[in-house]
């Protein structure tokens, strides 16, 4: 508790700074190019610090295994730069995979084995800090510690992010969960930071439904006093449930009324679902930008959300990893492309294959080089695949030398049950258009629960939102079983092995969130035991 305190001390003495410095675009535009010109040092400079001299953590059984000491290091990075030395380094067997990093299994590589905890990866520079937490889907959540300077690097890059889409001087709406989910708090802290903290702060999650410590709760009311206190007006958050967007949508429409158009960040199935409440109501919401975060945007998700006149960008961020990149405003290539954030990251991809027969995906490894990052991350996968690519695409972001691009960004780690796999399969596109199409309703409507049943059986609920009426149950199943069988003959295989056990069932309820908020395709419900 003492300590507690005296980490509050210190956090708001940090936070009288923090928001004593304003983040303009144009500082943010100077930052990312004095970054990306000591792109090299700052990324050798934190391995040799965290890594090589303090000893601790799995990578240096690893790099020792692929007999890279730091001279080695620093000549192949000064010689030929970062992605092809952790391309390099990959080959070697220097990367930790999700189940690693999430600790479900050990480090394995040849006769090399090494055992680690979630807090060896922990970044050894960071001692204070407001503590927050993922969501696991199979595994218990990470915490990490959020660094106040951390997130106003991120703020200048935000800022920058807001003059690339138009977005300055637009009030703001913020929808994200309170801590111990990171994402709220650290945009509310970017946006006091940018001299636009949010007119309101809506939660999607109840502090009571995902009860977290007290002191996670004495947190956020923390930061909000602390920060009115030093002057900014920072709303306290606001819980609408699922069935309560009417709120938020009377509330964008009361900002709309004074002619600046709006900013909301919230998920993309937030967004969507705002969208679809004001296409209820008959409003249109032009001027309306949503900075969606948390769940892939999908391009069902973004037609929603274009279909009532608003428009929506990715912003792409883990709790472990920070942000990772923030939408494109040139020529995209898909609705979810995304500038990496090359002057504190670097990503790679590697072919790796999923669990249960999924088949091979472009896995996403990255690496952090901000000395404040909550993790020390070197080749570390998330989770997700997509495509990575580099080109010109004409806008702001583009134009400060950030040429690689992420798009189609999907997660096989939340695509995979505990005994079963939708990597492979359309799960995503059968969820948010093919049901809806052919039994109404929208993208946000329907969803797949994993549940563990009698005896350890694990069973395959539909869920069908009440929202959509009348519908034939049993249509829902056939479509579901037949759309999953298209594909590989694992994907056939499967289908008719759950049609013979009759493992799919209809449910009419309403999609469930996780912990931290998002709303998933497939939602594996925790089984008490263990
Ligand atoms: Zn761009």
């Amino acid at each position: 508790m003492f300590r507690q305190m005296t980490t509050y001390g210190r956090f708001a003495f940090g936070l009288r700074r923090f928001l004593g410095e304003p983040a303009t675009a144009e500082r943010g535009r100077a930052l990312i190019q004095q970054r990306l010109r000591d792109r090299n040092s700052d990324f050798l400079a934190l391995v040799k610090g965290a890594v090589y001299s303090s000893g601790r953590g799995p990578y240096v059984p690893l790099l020792r295994m692929a007999g890279c000491e730091y001279a080695d290091l620093e000549r192949m990075v000064r010689s030929h730069g970062i992605e092809p030395t952790l391309e390099r380094l990959r080959a070697e067997g220097v990367y930790i995979t999700i189940d690693e990093f999430k600790c479900r299994y050990p480090i394995v590589r040849g006769t090399t084995t090494v055992e680690c905890t979630p807090n060896d990866f922990d970044n050894p520079f960071l001692t204070a800090g407001l503590q927050a937490s993922s969501s696991g889907s199979r595994s218990p959540g990470t915490v990490t510690t959020l660094s106040l300077e951390r997130v106003g690097y991120v703020a200048f890059c935000q800022a920058v992010a807001y003059s690339a889409h138009g977005l300055l001087g637009r009030p703001v709406l913020l929808w994200m969960p309170t801590l111990p989910s990171a994402a709220g708090m650290v945009l509310l802290l970017e946006l006091s930071k940018m001299g636009v903290p949010p007119v309101r702060w809506f939660s999607p999650v109840a502090s009571s439904a995902i009860r977290p410590a007290l002191s996670k709760r004495l947190a956020t009311l923390y930061v909000v006093y602390a920060g009115r206190l030093l002057g900014a007006s920072i709303p306290a958050p606001e819980y609408v449930g699922g069935d309560q967007v009417h709120v938020v949508l009377a509330s964008l429409r009361q900002i709309l009324e004074a002619g600046h158009g709006c900013v909301v960040h919230c998920s993309p199935s937030s967004a969507a679902r705002l969208a679809h409440e004001a296409r209820t109501e008959g409003v249109t919401l032009t001027d309306v930008t949503f900075v969606t975060g948390g769940e892939p945007l999908t391009p069902a998700k973004a037609a929603e959300i274009g279909a009532v006149g608003a428009h929506a960008v990715g912003l792409y961020a883990s709790t472990e990893v920070g942000t990772i990149g923030f939408g494109c405003a040139g020529s995209a290539t898909a609705c979810d492309d995304i500038h990496v954030l090359e002057s504190s990251h670097a990503v790679i991809q590697y072919e790796r294959s999923t669990p249960f027969g999924g088949g091979p995906v472009q896995s996403l490894l990255f690496t952090s080089f901000h000395d404040r990052a909550a993790k020390i991350l070197l080749n570390v996968e998330s989770g997700d695949y997509g495509v990575l690519e580099s080109r010109e695409c004409g806008c702001e972001f583009g134009s400060l030398g950030l040429k690689r691009h992420l798009h189609s960004i999907r997660s096989f780690d939340k695509l995979t049950g505990e005994g079963m796999t939708f990597v492979g399969t359309d799960l995503v596109r059968i969820i948010e258009e093919v049901l809806p199409q052919q039994f109404g309703g929208t993208s946000i409507d329907y969803q797949m629960v994993e549940t563990e049943g009698v005896g350890g059986r694990t069973r395959l609920d539909v869920l069908v939102s009440p929202d959509v009426g009348t519908v034939d149950e049993d249509a829902v199943v056939r479509q579901v079983l037949q759309q999953l069988a298209r594909g590989s003959d694992t994907n056939r295989m499967m289908a008719e092995m759950w049609r013979e056990k009759n493992v799919l069932r209809v449910k009419r309820e309403r999609p469930h969130l996780t912990a931290g908020g998002k709303l998933l395709p497939l939602h594996i419900m925790k089984t008490t035991r263990g």
